[in-house]
């Protein structure tokens, strides 16, 4: 018997029964467990790292930080929170991030309800129980009357499957699974595959570190000088005394990011009268340039004129004629998620840098000793990923999800997720996804999205307490609308139209979906309006 089993009424071994299992313990699990322990509710937490922090634990990879500004990408749900922690600059890295996170457990006392280095491999729903029987890699087995699934959007690695990766005999490494000690690379012939935002960081310090740096790209990306710099205490001093009123545009703007959304249209604006709005967000620093005009995303035009702007950046930065136009990218500006960076660009000016094309040669193969492309050999002793993830659906599908019947959510989500404002599937009763695929999520400033829908299903849990209801369950005409009315909103834009992988693309025979949906204010107030209505496209049943 394992110590989360205990004896039952009748003498016999069942599942210890705890009121809900939340599994991951980055900020969304953390933040869940505070707010759902505050209900009274046993809450029993399980994260499959040997620590907590989510994202911030595990992209431990030289240059890692935030691009939303410290003071934005933070909790919003205690005063006192918000009063004690000081962030030390503009853009807090991934060590400061964590040990943000750290604070916020010990200051809540959340550690003790956290399991860690325990992953959940398997959830099944008991229909006659109403429960949800949980079991961990570790062989462990609790029912829950509620699951949240906290699992992270960003979370479950992609390492594609190059032929010939098990027989090199180099280092390799994935970004999102950076050893905890670092890496020693002085000297070191290092190649890294990938030209994401994790790769726009890490390449100009790996550069610094390596011998040489083979970059391996397959698409270039949008990237702007995020101008990081130490915070200014009286910036810090006077955000936090109307805290409420400094966070409302990184909530407000359709993408509840700090692109500084413009209302004017960059239609009516002339060529210079662009350029100039572009010129003064590039200097300010930031993804702005992507909100210089509120129709930048939906007016093919003066989304060129965007593009050929940092095309433009990008040609005057980098020396090499040849490198530079391979960097430029031809998708539309933000239809892949836009990158700020430091040294970006310049980086292609070193002489231990170079930058290989992969999209006309792709990876033939790694070897023994290095990587072959483009009928050409590259000798590397180490051989870094950055090669992204299994976005949005990629740690719910490793986790065997079976709701009614015994469906199985890959089953249901063969053709792509469908689920009812990303936080309830049909099928699948008490059953919650934070920040799950139909909701805003990685398009908008995550610890926000993540307060949103937590308070949301604690509100609900509240809600269902009172009335003694004890099963909640999305309808399937609410998915199928909510699902309908997500690929609208989308097809408006130009997201769509580029192989991202906020539609899947980045993961071979991923169906082609665009997953997160777009407009944080109005996704907030639909799901306001959803509880005015009595939770309206839900069941609830005693
Ligand atoms: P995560 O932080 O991903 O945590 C999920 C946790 O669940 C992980 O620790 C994982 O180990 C655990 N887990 C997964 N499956 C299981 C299982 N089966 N059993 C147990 N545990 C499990 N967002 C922004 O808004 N702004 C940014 O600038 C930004 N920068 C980012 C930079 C990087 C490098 C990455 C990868 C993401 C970034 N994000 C950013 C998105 C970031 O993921 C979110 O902001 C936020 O940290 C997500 O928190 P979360 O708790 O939802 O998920
Ligand atoms: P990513 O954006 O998916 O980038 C992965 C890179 O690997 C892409 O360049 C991709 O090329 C390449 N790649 C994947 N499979 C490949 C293959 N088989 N062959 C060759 N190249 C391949 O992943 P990421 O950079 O880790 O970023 C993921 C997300 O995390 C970001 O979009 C962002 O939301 C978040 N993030 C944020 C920050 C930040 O600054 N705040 C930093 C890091 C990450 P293709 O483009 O051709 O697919």
């Amino acid at each position: 018997m394992t110590d989360t089993q205990k004896i039952g009424r009748n003498g016999d071994r069942t599942a210890r029964e705890v009121d809900v299992v939340v599994a991951g313990a980055g900020f969304g699990g953390l933040y869940a467990l505070y707010r759902l322990r505050g209900l009274g509710l046993e809450v029993q937490v399980y994260e499959a790292g040997s620590d907590i922090g989510g994202t911030w634990y595990w992209n431990r990879y030289p240059g890692a930080r935030c691009d939303v500004e410290s003071l934005a990408y933070s909790y919003a749900f205690s005063r006192e929170l918000e009063e004690d922690w000081d962030w030390s600059e503009r853009y807090a890295s991934q060590p400061e991030i964590l040990e943000y996170a750290h604070h916020v457990a010990e200051r809540f006392d959340l550690r003790r309800d956290i399991q860690l280095e325990t992953r959940v491999v398997s959830a099944v729903y008991d229909e006659a129980r109403g429960r949800w029987t949980v079991r961990t890699d570790r062989g462990e087995e609790v029912s829950a009357q509620f699951c949240v699934m906290a699992t992270g959007c960003l979370s479950a690695r992609n390492i594609p499957d190059f032929p010939g990766l098990d027989r090199y005999s180099g280092r390799c490494f994935h970004t999102g699974d950076w050893p905890e000690e670092g890496v020693e690379l002085e000297g070191r012939r290092v190649g890294i595959i990938g030209s994401g935002s994790t790769a726009i960081q890490a390449i100009p310090i790996l550069a610094e570190q390596a011998g040489e740096l083979f970059v391996f790209q397959r698409t270039p990306n949008f990237s702007m000088p995020a101008r990081n710099t130490p915070m200014d205490p009286d910036y810090q001093k006077r955000a936090k005394a109307s805290y409420p009123a400094f966070r409302e545009p990184f909530v407000s703007g359709m993408f509840g990011l700090d692109f500084h959304p413009n209302d004017r249209l960059g239609a009516s604006a002339s060529p210079e009268e662009r350029n100039e709005v572009f010129e003064e967000r590039w200097r300010a620093g930031g993804l702005g340039v992507v909100g210089a005009f509120a129709d930048l995303f939906v007016d093919e035009e003066v989304n060129e004129a965007a593009a050929e702007f940092i095309r433009g950046k990008i040609r005057e930065t980098v020396h090499d004629p040849e490198v530079a136009e391979l960097l430029c990218p031809d998708t539309p500006v933000g239809c892949k998620r836009p990158c700020a960076d430091t040294n970006y660009f310049e980086t292609y000016n070193r002489p231990n840098v170079t930058l290989v094309d992969i999209r006309n040669a792709p990876v033939e193969e790694i070897t023994e000793t290095g990587l072959r492309t483009g009928g050409r050999h590259y000798e590397l002793d180490c051989i870094v990923f950055a090669t992204g993830f299994a976005a949005m659906t990629g740690a719910l599908l490793r986790i065997d999800i079976r709701g009614r019947d015994g469906v199985k959510l890959a089953e249901k989500w063969a053709e792509g997720p469908k689920t009812y404002l990303g936080l309830g599937v049909e099928g699948f009763p008490n059953l919650f996804t934070i920040t799950g695929p139909g909701s805003p999520s990685v398009l908008a400033n995550m610890i926000p999205g993540i307060e949103q829908h937590v308070n949301w299903i604690a509100d609900c849990m509240v809600y269902m307490r009172e009335r003694g209801l004890r099963r909640i369950e999305a309808t399937p005409e609410a998915e199928a609308a909510w699902v309908e009315h997500v690929n609208q909103i989308a097809d408006r834009t130009i997201y769509p139209t580029c192989n991202s992988w906020y539609v899947g693309a980045n993961i071979p025979g991923k169906p082609r979906v665009f997953m997160p949906y777009l407009g944080f204010p109005r996704y907030v107030a639909k799901c306001e309006q959803v509880v005015a209505n009595g939770y309206e496209g839900f069941r609830l049943e005693s």
